[in-house]
This record gives C-alpha cells, structure tokens and sequence, in this order.
C-alpha cells in the first residue's frame, strides 16, 4: 500500500553530487569553494552564546537583511533570507506557479531551459505544476525568442541560471533585461555564481529600475566557502519578497547561520580574494585543458565544463578512472552533457593533481 501523492511517486528525486567522507580526496564535484571560510565569519562562530540558542531566531532574519541591503544597495525590505537558495526556488514556485490540477496544460506552469540546474524540474515535479522547456541553442545560447514561448505556454514563473549551469556561460545584463521586459510574469535569475562573474542583474531590481517582475537568486554556499551553513537570499522589488515571506516557515533561518551569513556579507572585500585566486585557477586550468586537446566552454563560475579530445577516454570513463585515484569531478547523465565532465576549482595543488591525473590516462 502506497500512501504517496501521484506526484510525489512519480517523482525522480534531485541527485547531488557525492559527498566522500575520506580525507585524503579531492573533491571538484560541487562547486565548493576550495578555501575556507575567512576568519571573520569563523570568529563570529565563537561569539555564539547558548542563552541565544535558547529562543528562537529572529523572524525575518533582519540583521542579515540590513547588510545585505547595504551591499547591494537596495532597501531592506527587497531582501529576503532562505535556508540555501534552494529554498528561494521552491518558494518561489509555491506562490506563483499553478498545480496542474488547477490549470490546463501548461497554462500558470514554470518556464525553463534545457540544460539548467537540474533541481528546477525536481522542485516543480514536487510542487506538481507543468513545465514548459525551452532548448538552448549552439553554446549553450539562449534563443531570441525564449520569452516569446514561455508567454505563448503561459508560464507564470521562469527560471534562468547566469552565469549559466552547468555550462559557466555567462550572459550578458542586456539579455537579461530584454528577457525581463519580454516575459510576463516573473523571472529568477539565479545568480549562484555571480561571484565570480564580471556583471550580474541587481540593477534590474533597484527602485525605479523599470522592472517589477525581477527575482535575482543569491547564495552564501560557493563565493562565501559556507555550503554546509544553508544560507541564501533573495533580491527583488519589495512587493515580490512580500510574497515569498508569507510562505516560507517561521524561523527558516536559524540563529547561527543568521549570524555567519551577516559577518560573510559584511566581510565581503576580504571574501572576494578567494574570488580572485578562484577565477585565476580558472583560467589557467582552462589553458592546460585546452593544451591537451580538450573544448573548454567559456566560464564566469567557479568550474570549467569540458569535452574531451577523441584521443582520450570518453567522458563517463574519465569520472570513474579519476574516482578511483580519489578525484571526484561530475559527469552528468544527461543527452546534451553526457560527453562533457564538468570541473569545480580548486587549489592550485588540486587543480595540479588533477591536470597530472588527466594527463596520464591519455
Ligand atoms: N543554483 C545553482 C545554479 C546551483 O548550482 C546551486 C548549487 N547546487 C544552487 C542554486 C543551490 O545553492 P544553495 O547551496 O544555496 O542551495
């Protein structure tokens, strides 16, 4: 006897990246930062008293909300605090898509791209309302008419990841904005890896910017070395965060990831030389795969997606014969990335041993 939703059965859960416990490994699989948290954000964890954990947290996560504001110069109340950006997207979805009990085809549904981050159509499998995919173009290119036929599916909500996963592509702010005065309802621009980015949209969100339909999608988990804290927000026009507030739980956040995430914001210059020294492995990674034959797809994150060369292992043959040295990198199950590994940074050792590793299985 199943007592599941017919969805919910349905339903092919988000796989994440693996999670070695071995301490000897090298782990270019999900996009960490390879550098720890800054000693700011880990002295603010020492100042944690238990009379704090006592209570509950506050509400609305306002300390974090305040200097977050001020970082991005918006107001504070264009500024909403999740437990990891995923959170952000699932809420988002519950208040503006529509089940598909409610609706007919794809009318109130949720707008994507193929391929994307791949737990979009995992939140929206779980929330039940309809899809409507839009391939990508040569290189990962966004269509001219992307907007054009979301509209026509009468999707509510849409979901664009800049710079781009999994390829690190990065669009530019005027299609960003072209897809903003196009599409009718809202639009997520999930800026995951805008850290390591040379523009991303909060211009877009500002007052007076022209657009009320902007939701730009932040997180603490890679720029910030804070993945294991949960920790992401949101920055759109005050009446969308209004909305989402009203969904989310209660304390979504809790004191101590409220407490790190407002020193990681204010110690935001000092964090950004992990940014730096990540985007310099970038390129020079990106150099030696390229010197051994591989297409390397033009990246602003903090990874490289790769083909490699027809005098190597294919893609999936790679993953595991780098497994087995313990180097964990992604290979995705997918049709249009089946043939491509994708590779977080890491230090320049790791990325050393790695390069040394792909080397030698030539
Ligand atoms: N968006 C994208 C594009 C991502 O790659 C990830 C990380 N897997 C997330 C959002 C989720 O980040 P968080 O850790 O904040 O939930």
């Amino acid at each position: 006897m199943s007592y599941e939703r017919e969805n919910i059965k349905r339903l092919k859960a988000y796989t994440p990246g693996e999670q070695p416990r071995a301490a000897e490994i090298i782990k270019l699989n999900t996009n960490e930062n390879p550098y720890p948290p800054v000693e700011a954000i880990m002295h603010s964890l020492t100042e944690v008293q238990g009379e704090q954990l006592r209570k509950y947290p506050p509400a609305t996560a306002q300390e974090f909300r305040d200097s977050a504001a001020k970082a991005h110069d918006v107001q504070s109340s264009q500024i909403i605090a999740t437990n990891g950006s995923d959170e952000l997207l699932r809420l988002a979805i519950t208040c503006y898509c529509e089940p598909s009990g409610d609706t007919e085809g794809t009318q109130g549904g949720l707008g994507l791209t193929d391929p994307t981050y791949s737990l979009y159509n995992v939140l929206a499998n779980i929330h039940d309302t309809p899809m409507f995919v839009v391939p990508l173009e040569d290189e990962y290119a966004m269509p001219a008419d992307l907007a054009k036929q979301w509209n026509d599916a009468g999707c509510k909500l849409a979901m664009i990841v800049n710079p781009h996963a999994p390829s690190g592509r990065a669009y530019s702010l005027d299609q960003i904005k072209q897809i903003a005065s196009d599409f009718n309802g809202i639009i997520i621009v999930d800026e995951a890896y805008a850290d390591f980015a040379e523009e991303d949209a909060v211009e877009l969100v500002k007052e007076n910017s022209g657009f009320d339909n902007v939701l730009i999608s932040r997180t603490l988990s890679k720029g910030y070395s804070l993945a294991g804290l949960r920790f992401g927000y949101g920055i759109a026009p005050a009446p969308i965060i209004d909305t989402l507030d009203k969904a989310r739980d209660s304390y979504n956040t809790d004191y101590i990831s409220q407490k790190l995430a407002t020193a990681a914001i204010n110690a935001r210059e000092d964090v950004a030389k992990s940014w730096d020294k990540v985007k310099s492995e970038r390129s020079r990674v990106e150099k030696a795969l390229v010197a051994m034959g591989y297409k390397v797809y033009p990246s602003q994150t903090n990874f490289l997606l790769a083909m490699p060369p027809v005098d190597a292992p294919d893609a999936e043959t790679i993953y595991q014969k780098l497994a087995e040295k313990y180097i964990f990198i992604r290979h995705f199950d997918h049709p249009n990335m089946c043939d491509k590994i994708r590779i977080s940074m890491g230090t320049p050792a790791q990325n050393d041993a790695l390069l040394k590793a792909l080397e030698e299985l030539k």
